[in-house]
């Protein structure tokens, strides 16, 4: 290979790198192309690990812990709804990311959902179609929803922040904790039986922790541990890949579609 194919090839690969970073992806899958890629040698097969099953939801301790909690208000989640939410935010310029939006994406679906999502922060193509999880991977969103009996206008759809950050890098945790008392709003108003975040840092936000989202991914938490009152009490919360992530790495749909499953058990 010439000195400047491997310069483009270097290139190439910190772009992906960094998209994937912007997407809450910090590690990944060991697969034979990967391994040829670096030309890892044949090790031993290391112990399979015990299967994962569906469980009780764990207590996230560090949450309670270390963070402030959200006190849900019941009676005032009665007499507010989505549309009192978003005219409170109005022409939001409360962070750095009003700068960067076309539009303020505030959410889209049910205000009955019983499963609700969130992803990072709205992409490009949501920025301008005023829509959470538009594009390539919005389409394979919808797609992974009909495969457990669920259409878009049945679930809720939202971010974190909800104004585009430019150059699609991840929001910083100031432009997070700054729009954060919004989605717990959209959440409290909403009380959806669960809560599907969708990439690293959805999941860590909402979680309270530091792990990697391949160790988080793939079980359901107590809400509670991060809100207080009984409407927390009702949620539950699962982490799983974002669908930007799926649509370059194929072979993660099966751990995907497990997490599916266990949502739609428990939606009944
Ligand atoms: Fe306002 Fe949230 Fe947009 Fe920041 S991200 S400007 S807090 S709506």
């Amino acid at each position: 290979m010439s000195d400047n194919s491997k310069t483009d090839l270097i290139r190439e690969i910190r772009s992906l790198l960094k998209y994937h970073k912007s997407i809450g992806i910090d590690s990944y899958p060991r697969t034979k192309g990967l391994e040829s890629f670096l030309e890892i040698k044949e090790q031993p097969p290391a112990p399979s690990p015990p299967p994962r099953k569906y469980t009780r939801p764990v207590q996230v301790k560090a949450a309670a812990e270390t963070r402030e909690k959200h006190i849900f208000d019941p009676s005032l989640a009665k007499k507010t709804t989505l549309t009192d939410v978003r005219q409170e935010l109005g022409d939001c310029t409360r962070c750095g990311l009003h700068k960067s939006r076309a539009n303020i994406v505030f959410g889209q679906g049910s205000e009955k959902a019983k499963l609700m999502i969130i992803g990072p922060a709205p992409s490009a193509e949501d920025d301008h179609g005023t829509a959470p999880f538009l594009g390539a991977s919005g389409d394979l969103l919808t797609k992974m929803l009909a495969a457990i009996g669920l259409s878009r206008e049945e679930v809720y759809l939202t971010s974190l922040v909800k104004c585009f950050p430019a150059g699609g890098q991840p929001p910083k945790e100031e432009e997070i904790r700054t729009c954060l008392p919004f989605l717990f709003r959209q959440i409290e108003i909403i009380c959806p039986k669960v809560i599907c975040v969708m990439g690293k840092q959805p999941a860590q936000t909402l979680l309270h922790s530091k792990e990697s989202l391949f160790r988080l991914r793939g079980r359901f938490y107590d809400f509670n541990s991060f809100c207080s009152t009984e409407l927390a009490d009702k949620m539950l919360i699962i982490p799983t890949l974002h669908p930007a992530f799926l649509l370059d790495n194929e072979e993660m749909k099966k751990a995907s579609w497990q997490d599916l499953q266990m949502i739609q058990k428990r939606l009944g």
